[in-house]
């Protein structure tokens, strides 16, 4: 650790992601007086907020507000955005760990799980990755073939009964006047506007009480404007292990309330049916040329919650299938992440290498812990790390970055275009316009050629 009396120099550490995890990281070390810290929190994208920005649904305006809060970390003086840069392709880790004392590794977990079910890969299934990423206009997002497969989206069926399911078939079943209040992008609006849903169905392969959402999440969908929630009143019946956890366990219990309140309802003409069906597990997505439908097996739940098949099949008709069933994290080079947990092995944030902790390395958020809870578990999660960081560093166990050249001189010599946080603002504020342009808020940037325009005119800006 830098001796401060002598040596000004501040710990360096570089931050990989500037989602929630990122940023909460950056948070707690700029936060701190016990050593003075300079923070590079590198994104790969041009801009910060990660799954704020390319997650969070964007009709959960009250959510998304929060890349409010997590700007005052951007604007700390002891934290430096440096955005358009990936780690591994611009700059190796090797290289990287020469520049810092220490990195935090904080890139979540954005690849999609499989269901390894036959039919998996016909047109017409998309992984739930793909469709949030274009709705939310991420810049990576296969826009050809997410908008090909809800053009012709009559039936949708998303698989799986977590949160993500829940704002995937919300988002599909909403009215074009609901979508206006939010900030996709255009060519989004138009092509949701454009589809001829008519029919969400979400399956759970086990019963409601084993259901990962939430109640508030739940509940959003009777207040869609032009849909209809639909529940089979025969999956709402429960064993008495459900009885028991639905006893035990408040938002269960909360869920089951919601849920039976919905069984007296009927499909109403004109209206989006979002049907919930539990007890469904897929066992083939059906069709030749394109998905037609998901055969299920209807299932029973056992007391420690595991469902087998009962031998009894049907097919619920579908355009578009969205497998919704969790996210998995993805090594970066020379970074190793466990093959089945898809995370980064640590030990209360510090990085295991071949089952030992590897000095000046440590990790935050989904690609830490595996994809679960809200925003706000990256908050305690990354303090945690932190904690162990700021240890090591004052144990004098960090090996001390190289005095080589400044990050961004790198970068920049090296041909990359690092979008700063004056560039961010600069995207920001086009958004803005963009969004004034139609009445709206906000319309969302969504390709990188527009993103690093944007963000050059902050340049041209200061030049000028
Ligand atoms: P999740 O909550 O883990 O849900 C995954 C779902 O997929 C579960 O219902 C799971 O069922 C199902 N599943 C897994 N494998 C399956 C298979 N082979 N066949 C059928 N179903 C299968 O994950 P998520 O929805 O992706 O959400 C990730 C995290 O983000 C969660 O912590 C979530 O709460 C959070 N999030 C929060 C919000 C919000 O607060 N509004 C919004 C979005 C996401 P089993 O339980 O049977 O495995």
């Amino acid at each position: 650790m830098p001796d401060t009396e002598r040596d000004p120099r501040p710990l360096r550490v570089a931050v990989v992601g500037a989602g929630p995890a990122g940023i909460y990281a950056a948070d707690a070390l700029a936060g701190q007086d016990d050593v003075p810290v300079a923070v590079d929190l590198i994104d790969r994208l041009p801009t910060p907020f990660g799954l704020v920005r390319h997650g969070i649904a964007p009709d959960h305006a009250k959510m998304r507000a929060l890349r409010d809060t997590l700007h005052h970390t951007l604007d700390h003086e002891r934290v430096r955005f440096v955005g358009n840069v990936e780690i591994g392709r611009d700059l190796g880790l090797d290289e990287l760990r020469r520049h810092v004392d220490a990195v935090v590794y904080t890139y979540g977990a954005a690849g999609d799980r499989r269901l390894g079910i036959e039919g998996e890969d016909l047109p017409g299934s998309l992984a739930a990755t793909d469709v949030v990423s274009w709705y939310c206009g991420h810049p990576d997002a296969d826009r050809a073939l997410v908008e090909e497969a809800v053009g012709r989206a009559r039936h949708v069926v998303v698989i799986g009964v977590g949160n993500v399911a829940l704002d995937v078939g919300r988002v599909l079943a909403r009215s074009p006047d609901e979508l206006l209040l939010t900030d996709m992008p255009q060519h989004v609006l138009d092509s949701l506007a454009a589809a001829p849903v008519e029919q969400v169905t979400v399956l759970g392969r086990r019963g409601p009480a084993q259901a990962t959402f939430t109640t508030q999440e739940l509940r959003e969908l009777d207040h869609l404007a032009d849909a209809v929630v639909l529940v089979d009143p025969a999956d709402l019946e429960l064993d008495p292990a459900a009885e028991e956890a639905a006893a035990a366990d408040r938002v269960i219990a909360r869920n089951l309330a919601t849920l039976r309140g919905w069984a007296g309802h009927t499909p109403a003409p004109g209206r989006v049916g979002i049907r919930l069906r539990f007890h469904a597990r897929p066992v083939r997505l059906v069709g030749t040329d394109r998905v037609t439908g998901v055969e299920v097996e209807r299932t029973v739940v056992d007391a420690a919650g595991t469902a087998t098949g009962t031998g009894e099949f049907d097919v619920v008709p579908a355009d578009l299938v969205v497998r919704s069933v969790g996210y998995r994290g993805h090594p970066l080079p020379g970074l190793p992440v466990d093959g089945r947990s898809g995370t980064v092995p640590n030990e209360a944030g510090r990085v295991l290498r071949d089952g030992a902790p590897s000095t000046g390395e440590y990790t935050a958020g989904w690609i830490k812990r595996g994809p679960t809870g809200v925003v706000g578990t990256n908050k305690h999660d990354a303090r945690e790390t932190v904690a162990a960081l700021l240890a090591d560093a004052a144990a004098g166990t960090l090996r001390p970055g190289g005095d080589v050249d400044d990050l961004v001189d790198t970068l920049v010599a090296r041909g990359v275009e690092p979008v700063l946080l004056s560039n961010w603002r600069a995207i920001d504020a086009a958004e803005t316009a963009l969004g004034a342009t139609r009445g709206r808020a906000r319309t969302t940037l969504h390709d990188r050629a527009s993103l690093l325009a944007a963000a050059r005119a902050a340049a041209a800006a200061v030049q000028a």
